[in-house]
């Protein structure tokens, strides 16, 4: 019968550990508290565990490899010896410390060392969303003439790892059309899969390596096949696979796309030489059909039916149905059941939260329950579904609850979606009206200044908030704390002479986070955790049911602040999108869905301020890019819907009340139409370090709204002085009208500390002053 089991994968797990050790010995390592031989040491505790863990639980193609001490696709610029000059590295081993300054810049200035070898004051790789998740990867940089070595034998190394544990894996591997689609080009413009020809030999070497070691299968990841591929990317695809296959014949290559359908790519996908294809059918499940009626008989076929990117249970009967048809046609012993892509992006195990309710806890798979769940799939295949019944039944109760539950679907609120009118999306008047009310209510100079919203959550403000969650300060003390804080940001931005004014968001927790705590429909974990980069991970709130907001949420603040000033303090708000983009989302409704009820809670509050006497609201939209879509066809459905949602959450107020948005980023030019629809009175977004070039998706649009582009780089404890502001800014007048210009920083200073952010805003307001004066006498 085991030979005949349905086999069970994976595709990656969690690397962070049950309870953020990696987290823990990273920084400590970096903070100089232990050594190297430490943290290596925790890293194989924590492998061995999730293979055993994966063992001891069904799973049957356990990956390696998977692991990484920062990120898998710095692994593979180290493991192919694509290291950049500045990093100093002159082949060999590559050193721990060369692998962190990739990751993270070298922290410490020059040690004094007098290594030339040892990289001292050098920037970390650039980083970016991976696909479209919030994981984010170092950015792999190449040259025109780059050469490639296999320079790290981690993939070998962790395969006899587990071998040494009596475990066989499947080592896990970043293709290298993917690898080279996802890296940038250092030196000029060129065609990255030009370097295809010198980056194979590479490979080649490492899969016999794998192969002479006892490797049978290897998995290689090649998530591009979801993307709009080029003519050359499928060429090189051709390329590379055949390559292997020659080179390499003794091993089977499961080749794993994820994240969507193969679409057109289907057929150039089928047609590689690999012994198995995974595709996910969580994103697509759709694809299915096409994929079995044309591949040939002789493929493995690794099904991914288990959410690998969400953390709802899987209907265990409903996926069993869905596949049954081809189930039926396919040879069995040629189907794999696995996760629709890693589990790395999904929290480690359900049963750690002891703090959320049974019945909400029954509705959650993380990584540990999928793994349960993939076992379960597979032995219903094989041995017939009352081998599992339990399983079954508890997984369809599970279902029906939530379909059926009142703490899910509250009619009030599916009763407002259903009223939504097209009025209700559309401002009164257009904004050349809207302009001149404004301007008349609020009087200010030319070249307004403002902030962002946050000022810096200095350790003083961090530890107070943790001692009121602990209990160990009062409400009433706490409230008195966050009061005082207020107080002194607002004397504080009277006293430098800011225009508009923020009341610091000292009371925030998180931009997201402070918003969902006071929404119905959203539930916080206490641990689970997922990578969002390196050793950051985030806990992002679960949207399981109907949102509504109950209360006002930011008012009482808002209303306090205005008491302090007679200058304009702006309302702020976090915008639907970004909520949605952040969260894990039910996946019972479409994602617009939830989004219009985010919409409808965030129109309330602005209604709110509006009638405690706000006469400007920002309203925040950081992930507004971060949610389009993998593939360019689908972007306008989208950026409609995005568009939609925050129209409905900002136009319930009167013309005369100005609405900001934010974005923290700069890339427009695809998206600028969308932004401009958007209709909000003025928007601030990141241009500092772009030295303002990226306003030109503005100026060839003709945006006719005000627009604050960032004069202040907040990522950096840099202070810019008054003539770096002033000379941004006339970059900027040469893009947008005089009269449509704000001058702010780049986002909130949060980050920052009050060293940096005193005498860089007593700065700015400076450069703004002087703007003003130049403009009068031209
Ligand atoms: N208002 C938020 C702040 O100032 C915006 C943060 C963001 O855009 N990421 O912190
Ligand atoms: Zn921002």
């Amino acid at each position: 019968m085991s030979s005949l089991k349905v086999p069970v994968a994976t595709l990656g797990v969690p690397r962070i550990g049950r309870h953020r050790e990696l987290k823990i010995a990273l920084e400590s390592y970096w903070s100089g508290k232990s050594s190297e031989s430490e943290i290596l040491e925790t890293a194989r505790k924590l492998r061995a565990a999730s293979w055993i863990e994966q063992r001891d639980r069904g799973v049957t193609k356990i990956p390696s490899n998977d692991f990484s001490l920062y990120d898998h696709v710095l692994d593979t610029a180290v493991m192919v010896g694509a290291i950049p000059p500045s990093y100093g590295w002159n082949g060999g081993d590559v050193p721990l410390d060369t692998y962190f300054a990739m990751a993270r810049g070298d922290q410490n200035a020059d040690c004094g060392c007098g290594n030339p070898g040892h990289a001292h004051g050098v920037s970390a790789l650039e980083m970016t969303k991976w696909f479209d998740t919030n994981y984010h990867y170092m950015v792999p940089e190449l040259a025109e003439d780059q050469s490639f070595q296999l320079a790290s034998t981690k993939p070998l190394d962790h395969f006899l790892e587990a071998r040494a544990l009596g475990i066989h894996t499947r080592p896990v591997i970043l293709g290298p059309v993917t690898f080279l689609k996802l890296a940038k080009a250092r030196t000029g413009a060129f065609g990255l899969m030009s370097l295809l020809p010198k980056i194979l030999p590479v490979y080649v070497k490492l899969l016999k390596q794998l192969s002479e070691a006892g490797a049978d299968w290897v998995q290689i990841d090649e998530p591009c096949l979801v993307l709009d591929l080029e003519a050359t990317e499928r060429t090189a695809l051709e390329l590379a696979y055949s390559r292997f296959e020659t080179s390499v014949p003794g091993l089977k290559i499961m080749l794993a796309t994820y994240f969507g359908a193969l679409g057109e790519n289907l057929e150039a996908a089928l047609a590689l030489p690999v012994a198995g294809l995974h595709i996910d059918l969580v994103r697509a499940p759709e694809q299915l059909g096409r994929v079995a009626r044309f591949a040939s008989s002789d493929l493995v076929l690794s099904l991914g039916l288990v959410d690998g990117r969400n953390v709802w249970r899987t209907d265990l009967n409903a996926v069993l149905e869905q596949v049954k048809p081809v189930v039926a046609g396919w040879p069995s012993d040629r189907i794999e059941i696995a996760s629709s892509c890693s589990l790395l992006h999904v929290p480690v195990d359900v049963e750690l939260e002891t703090g959320l309710d049974p019945e909400l806890k029954s509705w959650l798979a993380f990584s540990a329950q999928k793994m349960d769940e993939l076992a379960a799939l597979s032995r219903a295949l094989t041995e017939g579904r009352d081998s599992v019944s339990d399983a079954i039944k508890a997984a369809s109760y599970a279902a029906a609850s939530r379909r059926s539950s009142l703490r899910v679907h509250d009619p009030l609120v599916g009763g407002r979606l259903a009223n939504i009118e097209d009025a209700m999306l559309r401002r009164t008047g257009p904004f050349a009206a809207r302009r001149k009310l404004q301007a008349r209510q609020l009087d200010l100079p030319a070249f307004p200044t403002t902030t962002i919203g946050s000022f810096p959550q200095t350790a003083d403000v961090r530890k107070a908030r943790s001692r009121h969650v602990k209990g160990e300060m009062s409400y009433v003390d706490y409230e008195a704390f966050l009061k005082s804080q207020t107080a002194e940001a607002i004397r504080w931005q009277e006293e430098i002479g800011l225009d508009v004014l923020v009341h610091g968001e000292f009371e925030r927790n998180d931009m997201v986070q402070y918003f969902g705590e006071q929404l119905s429909g959203f539930a916080f974990t206490q641990h689970a955790w997922v990578q969002s980069y390196g050793s950051r991970y985030v806990r992002p709130p679960i949207i399981y049911g109907d949102v509504s907001r109950p209360n006002p949420m930011t008012v009482r603040w808002w209303r306090y602040a205005q008491s302090l000033t007679g200058r304009p303090v702006k309302g702020m708000l976090t915008g639907p999108v970004t909520i949605l983009n952040w969260s894990f989302v039910r996946d019972d409704l479409p994602r617009s869905t939830v989004c219009r009820q985010i919409a409808l809670a965030i129109r309330d509050e602005v209604a709110d301020l509006e009638k405690a006497g706000a006469k400007m609201i920002q309203i925040d939209e950081a992930a507004l890019r971060e949610g389009l879509p993998l593939r360019k066809s689908d972007w306008s459905t989208y950026l409609a819907w995005a568009v939609e949602c925050f129209r409905l959450c900002s136009s319930g107020v009167a013309d005369a009340t100005q609405i900001h948005t934010h974005m923290c980023y700069s890339e427009f030019n695809d998206i600028i139409d969308a932004i401009a629809a958007m209709d909000a009175d003025v928007i601030s977004i990141e241009t500092s370090r772009s030295k303002m070039e990226l306003l030109d998706a503005f100026r060839s649009f003709k945006y006719p709204n005000e627009i604050g582009p960032g004069v202040y780089d907040i990522h950096s404890p840099r202070v810019p002085d008054v003539a770096e502001m002033t000379d941004l800014l006339s970059l900027a007048r040469q893009r947008i009208d005089d009269d449509q210009l704000w001058v702010n920083p780049d986002c909130g200073l949060k980050t920052r500390k009050w060293e940096e952010v005193r005498p860089a805003l007593v700065n700015m307001v400076a450069a703004a002053r002087e703007l003003r004066k130049v403009a009068k006498a031209a």
